[in-house]
């Protein structure tokens, strides 16, 4: 008898292990999908979010599903206190073709002052991502209507929106990544806002393949300049260095 439980306890074992292993599998992130070298409008787990009741300040602008259907509830309660206050999408997802856009305009604007590329590095990676590292890539991170501290410290409308922001949007699932009292990454950004239940599924990917073999994530970094500046303590800086809440 003491056998046969003795051997039944150890299938259950090895059956719990097997599942866990699966799970955890299922749960690993392509690496494409980690450093936004893919194109989201053709993806079927993201949606358009001028195809839903959210404003938006663009067209062609695309989400997850899920974060989706959290930040509607959470735009429909706010309207409902709010209906004055602008609560507008400016931006989503952004893949790694368009955020070297950016960067290459922020590098050619730059380049005629300050020269040296670690120096227009870090003056642009004050509140903009190197391709390949921004949480934007993930579909899971939005920017709320305006990139500019100034609104949300200073306009009466802007104030109201960031404070309902804080108390309310952890209850559908968003955590601040990047708030105020970081000690490095970008600078504070009251309007992003980010779906933890999956971001932190993929940050948690990104850093164990930071600590394990960053060369894996490096290797597909071809933006200008990435050879002339400190890459890989940058990328770790500014992708590992935000909210403790969002991990
Ligand atoms: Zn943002």
């Amino acid at each position: 008898m003491k056998k046969i439980i003795k051997t039944i306890a150890n299938f259950t074992q090895t059956l719990t292990l097997l599942l866990c292993s699966t799970f955890a599998m299922a749960q690993s992130i392509p690496l494409n999908k980690l450093t936004g070298q893919f194109d989201e409008k053709k993806d079927s787990d993201f949606i358009a979010l001028d195809s839903t009741i959210l404003p938006v300040n663009k067209k062609g602008m695309y989400l997850q599903k899920e974060p989706t259907q959290q930040l509607i509830k959470a735009y429909n309660d706010f309207k409902k206190s709010y209906p004055d206050i602008p609560f507008i999408v400016v931006s989503a997802t952004r893949n790694y073709t368009y955020q070297n856009g950016i960067w290459q305009r922020k590098w050619d604007a730059l380049l005629p002052k300050l020269k040296v590329p670690q120096k227009i590095a870090e003056e642009i990676l004050k509140l903009s991502s190197m391709p390949g590292t921004s949480r934007h890539h993930w579909g899971t991170d939005i920017d709320i209507t305006s990139v500019s501290s100034e609104y949300f410290k200073n306009d009466k409308k802007g104030i109201i929106l960031y404070q309902w922001l804080r108390e309310n949007l952890p209850k559908y699932g968003f955590c601040q990544p990047f708030n105020e009292g970081r000690k490095g990454g970008y600078l504070p950004e009251e309007w992003h806002w980010s779906y933890k239940p999956i971001a932190k599924q993929y940050i948690a990917e990104y850093k164990a393949i930071l600590e394990t073999n960053p060369q894996t994530i490096m290797k597909n970094l071809n933006f200008t300049g990435y050879d002339k500046i400190t890459l890989e303590s940058l990328v770790k800086e500014y992708v590992l260095t935000v909210n403790s809440e969002c991990y």
